[in-house]
């Protein structure tokens, strides 16, 4: 909570209710607006990434399943942090989609590119 009583968006002394966060309604939906900005530009980044990344996949793998080594991916600028769902199967390897495709880390620095099955979802 605000403990100092102090508005949230302009840092000005709250006088009132105790619950009070912003001095006016002003106040508040700049506030809001500010929020809401900057979880739209976070999240505009994101899908960005993961456009990208769905991009540098179906481009290594046009035929819907290849092998490529991580240099490739890396060449390409491929964002191993950003990934839209994880499926791992009943023999216990974990497939990293990126909406419709997705990879499957392999022994030294590889990965099957997969395009998206059926059975993922
Ligand atoms: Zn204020």
């Amino acid at each position: 909570m605000n403990r100092d009583r102090t508005c949230m968006e302009c840092g000005k002394p709250l006088k009132g209710r105790v619950d009070k966060k912003f001095c006016n309604s002003e106040c508040r939906s700049t506030y809001n607006n500010h929020l809401n900005r900057n979880t739209n530009n976070l999240m505009r980044k994101v899908n960005r990434i993961l456009r990208k990344n769905r991009r540098v996949l179906a481009e290594l793998n046009p035929s819907g399943k290849t092998k490529v080594h991580k240099r490739q991916l890396q060449q390409k600028k491929f964002d191993f942090s950003y990934f839209t769902n994880v499926y791992r199967t009943k023999n216990g390897n974990v497939y990293y989609f990126c909406y419709d495709q997705g990879y499957l880390p392999l022994e030294k620095d590889f990965y099957a590119l997969v395009e998206r099955q059926d059975y993922v979802y």
